[in-house]
This record gives structure tokens, sequence and C-alpha cells, in this order.
């Protein structure tokens, strides 16, 4: 007889929770919770859930945090409805892809340029397109 089983690691969206002000890009946003798990089925059948993990995210920019594991329990059984700032540890800051506004002051492109021609650029050129000669950053 055969025994069809397979191990699967699954996610369970628990719920949204705010509004909150964002510690990462200080607009108003809400905590998008969910627990992922690892899980054995038999037959298709669940039969044995371990590893769960809680994360939220925020809804404003899409930075990741893992959650406290008790405090994501109590969220999911209703007991608690606020996401307190210490149970949450940043995994990934948000918004880095897609270039809000807000974050161009930390992320000022390196203008080069070349002492012989002027070119200017803010590609990572080495050297200059037009004269060949290495461009200096400023
Ligand atoms: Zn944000
Ligand atoms: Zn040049």
């Amino acid at each position: 007889m055969f025994f069809i089983f397979g191990v699967n690691s699954d996610r369970k969206e628990i719920g949204s929770f705010g509004p909150v002000i964002c510690g990462c890009c200080g607009r108003y946003g809400r905590y998008q919770v969910y627990m992922t798990y690892m899980c054995l089925s038999l037959f298709f059948i669940p039969v044995l859930k371990w590893g769960r993990k809680y994360y939220a995210e925020t809804s404003c920019c899409q930075s990741l945090y893992e959650l406290d594991p008790q405090a994501g329990r109590r969220l999911q059984r209703g007991e608690q409805t606020e996401i307190r700032p210490e149970e949450l540890a940043l995994i990934r800051r948000g918004g880095s892809s897609s270039g809000n506004a807000w974050q161009g002051w930390t992320d000022q492109p390196v203008v080069r340029y070349c002492p012989a021609c002027g070119y200017e650029t803010e590609e990572d050129f080495e050297y200059c397109p037009r004269c060949g000669r290495k461009l200096e950053k400023r």
C-alpha cells in the first residue's frame, strides 16, 4: 500500500490591524498580519503543523516584520487588537524598490564627471564615454 504524504509550507492570513504610523516611512499604514507554518499532510489531509511564525507587513511601504509569536497568537484569537512596537522585529525595510520621494535624501545619486571634457553622468561609468578619461566622483 502507498502512503501519499507531503510537507508544505503554508500561509494563513490573520487580518489587518491599525492604523499605525509606520516606523519606516512615517505615513499611516496598517499591519497585514499572517502566519506561516510547515504542514505534513497524509492523503492530502493535514496531520501535523509546526514551525509557526507570525509576520506583519505594512500596507504603506511593505516593510516586513517578524511578530512576537505570543502576540501573534493573541491577535489570532482576538484577545489583542493592537500591535505594540516592541513585539515587532524588522526583517525588511520596505519602499526601497519603488523609489519613494521621502527616500530621496538617503539615496543621492553619485554624479561622476570627466575632468578633461566636462562630461557628467549619474550612470556607474568608470571612464568617460566621450574621451576615455577616468571619471571622478563629485
Ligand atoms: Zn511604511
Ligand atoms: Zn571626457
